[in-house]
């Protein structure tokens, strides 16, 4: 549908590439977006924006716009239809899948790139309509981890944080992040500090950010969770914590103090190769601080043992009294731009507003606030991503709907990810681009909006709910997912579910209500032009809350959502990573953002010139001068990376900042994850990315037929 765009004027719209949600001013002139500012006053980048806000309307010009419809022949030929054709081509394929093999053979995956009443509306008619009892996000890949730790720690999916945090603490400690490359703006709200904090990074690599860090501290990859436990024991053992929190705000301090005394410090130094002066060191910095932080980000969640990893860091903000004040708080970034809004209404393995399928009360309530019969509501809930793909494998998934994700490049474990989706009977694939290693494998394509084609809200890693705006219109036959969403609706006859949600301001009305009484209650916003005029507003915001302030925390009061309102200390014992080493691959593989100038699997960031410039034209992997050497590997060598999975070409990169024994691979690249091994962390089902057992060694002449061959 096209909008109508007045010929000149500025609009102020979240950026759609990180959680960051940073906020850029897109000047429009004779009707055409023409430049971009990110915006000055905006409460979270301040005037910034990183290389990627600053190009983000190259990638809507690109030539391989999905501009039509397209239905996959008899021939095997994609062929433009007309979306009644493309509609009609759906529902009868999505109703043979389910007619032949029941209805759980037809599954969405879904992702963190679409506006949360797009997300909303699609697990609406998929679920409540559709009869799909399966859909999961790529939310999985990063956040899952977080979810499942803040539930069982706060209560509630709740990350507790404001960016001014990063400004007010004198002690910041950062897990398995990259700040500086992954969340540049949020880097440069750091580097704003002006009390001279003590940055410590945590990480095997010396990233970016390792190097501007006051404290480097070089675990081995995967002990994580044995450092984090050895490191509360120390501040048990020494009386570094806080007693009066403990006690008035905590649960289960004494079992958790009793599990971590198996971890002297000794040992954690043996295990995480972290020396004992080095940790002792780390532990009296969080003890000498007023105002620690702890942050993690992807280092973390994706691990064969994430959930508990985030847990234990959020037991040290705990025991030490470091959450709920300004500059403290244990605080997982996240990734995408609209990752939190997925968290609370993708309706995806959680039912809408975070609540739970498997709760009669629930689904009661869910079907009241939308005007519906509760029995169209389904009491099962949603196998994960990689349970969704071994369905296909198993052959008890037969069709699938993938939305604004790359699954062919992204998922682990890539080699296998693109022999599940050749086995499908009916693949649709909803995406702006018809190039995606994803969308050439697709019966039927279904041409979508970008961002800055349409509108909605996102929800920013620290809460804030933020205005995304119209820009231009799509190209061709391209429509906002959020009317392809009502269109197959309609199609399928399940309108009626939906008669309400008319466009996506609408749809926002109907989630303020699902937000009533809940601990994201947003109900005090009068409408988009609120959002866009307070800078974004934090959940919560009840009906009847003072004007919006540009930045605040949660639990303030020592208060959590668990029913007793205290934080529960959860802890586990510690499991090595499931692929061992072998002589064969003796290396760990580790996978991670590569450039601030490239996005995911570069589907936008790789229509952009000037993002191309800024990121490395080949594949590299980051080897250790003692691993390089004793395989006469010198910088710039191609050189063969070998999982038992695959072996991919790369350049070497022989570098101090990757230990011994570790080699590093940027994610970006679409070979990398044909090396991945497919683990998971059993709470949150998260992918681990960053540990396969590998080898590297020189190209040999034989490597180039075998290259070829495959
Ligand atoms: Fe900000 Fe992230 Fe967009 Fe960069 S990509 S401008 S950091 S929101």
């Amino acid at each position: 549908m096209p909008t109508r765009l007045a010929p000149d004027r500025t609009v102020s719209t979240v950026c759609g590439f990180c959680s960051t949600g940073c906020s850029l001013d897109v000047h429009v002139r004779d009707g055409r977006a023409v430049n971009i500012t990110p915006t000055a006053e905006y409460p979270v980048n301040l005037g910034m924006a990183c290389p990627k806000g600053w190009e983000a309307l190259t990638p809507l010009a690109a030539d391989d716009r999905a501009t039509r419809p397209l239905l996959r022949d008899r021939r095997g030929r994609l062929q433009p239809v007309s979306w009644d054709e493309a509609s009609a081509a759906f529902v009868d394929g999505v109703r043979a899948v389910q007619a032949t093999h029941g209805p759980d053979a037809f599954a969405y995956l879904s992702t963190g790139q679409i506006p949360t009443e797009e997300m909303a509306l699609l697990g609406t008619v998929a679920k409540f309509g559709m009869g799909m009892v399966h859909g999961d996000g790529n939310t999985r890949q990063c956040m899952a981890t977080s979810v499942v730790a803040h539930k069982e720690t706060f209560g509630f999916d709740a990350p507790p944080y404001t960016y001014a945090d990063f400004e007010e603490s004198d002690v910041i400690v950062l897990f398995g992040s990259n700040l500086c490359v992954a969340h540049p703006i949020l880097w440069e709200r750091v580097c704003r500090n002006p009390h001279s904090p003590d940055i410590v990074v945590v990480d095997p690599r010396k990233t970016e950010t390792a190097m501007a860090a006051t404290q480097h501290v070089a675990l081995r990859p995967k002990s994580d969770l044995t450092l984090l436990y050895g490191l509360a024991n120390l501040l048990i053992q020494r009386g570094w914590t806080d007693d009066r929190f403990i006690a008035e705000s905590t649960a289960g301090f004494d079992e958790f103090a009793r599990h971590v005394a198996a971890f002297p410090v000794e040992v954690v130094s043996e295990g995480s190769g972290v020396p004992v002066a080095e940790l002792e060191r780390l532990a009296a910095t969080i003890h000498r601080g007023q105002r620690v932080s702890f942050w993690w980000t992807m280092g973390v969640n994706q691990s064969h043992e994430g959930v508990r990893s985030a847990e234990a860091i959020i037991a040290l903000a705990l025991l030490t009294g470091n959450i709920g004040r300004p500059g403290t708080g244990a605080n997982s970034i996240t990734g995408q731009c609209n990752a939190m809004g997925s968290r609370l209404f993708s309706n995806t393995t959680n039912l809408l507003g975070g609540r739970d399928f498997t709760n009669g009360d629930d689904r009661r309530h869910v079907a009241g606030v939308l005007g519906i019969d509760a029995a169209r509501i389904t009491d099962r809930p949603s196998r994960a991503y990689d349970e969704i793909l071994e369905g296909i494998v198993s052959g008890e998934i037969r069709g699938l709907w993938i939305i604004a994700t790359n699954t062919a490049h992204s998922w682990i474990n890539q080699t296998y990810g693109h022999d599940v989706l050749d086995r499908l009977d009916f693949l649709v694939v909803q995406d702006m681009y018809t190039s995606t290693e994803t969308a050439r494998r697709a019966h039927l394509v279904l041409p979508a909006a970008g961002w800055g084609e349409k509108a909605g809200t996102f929800i920013n890693s620290e809460r804030r709910i933020g205005l995304v705006q119209p820009v231009a219109d799509p190209p061709g036959e391209a429509q906002p997912d959020f009317e392809i969403f009502r269109r197959l609706a309609a199609a399928w006859g399940c309108d009626d579910l939906v008669a309400e949600w008319t466009d996506p301001e609408a749809a926002f009305r109907v989630l303020q209500r699902l937000s009533a009484g809940r601990p994201f209650d947003f109900t005090g916003i009068e409408g988009y032009d609120a959002v866009g005029a307070a800078g974004g507003v934090q959940w919560p915001h009840p009906a009847g809350s003072p004007p919006p302030v540009a930045e605040r925390r949660l639990f303030e009061d020592g208060r959590f959502f668990t029913p007793s309102g205290r934080a529960n200390f959860v802890f586990g014992v510690p499991r090595p990573p499931e692929e061992p080493l072998t002589p064969r691959h003796p290396l760990i593989l580790m996978t991670g953002r590569g450039s601030s100038a490239e996005w995911h699997t570069g589907t936008r960031t790789s229509k952009s010139a000037i993002l191309r410039s800024l990121a490395p034209e080949q594949l590299y992997v980051q080897v250790s001068p003692s691993d390089a050497d004793t395989r006469g590997i010198v910088s710039g060598d191609e050189v063969m990376v070998t999982t038992v999975r695959a072996d991919v070409r790369a350049k070497a990169q022989v570098t101090p900042n990757v230990a011994t024994g570790q080699i590093f691979l940027p994610m970006h690249h679409a070979d990398t994850n044909r090396l991945t091994a497919a683990s998971f962390d059993p709470q949150s089902r998260q992918p681990s990315y960053k540990w396969s057992a590998a080898e590297v060694r020189k190209v040999t002449p034989e490597d180039g037929v075998r290259a070829s061959n495959r």
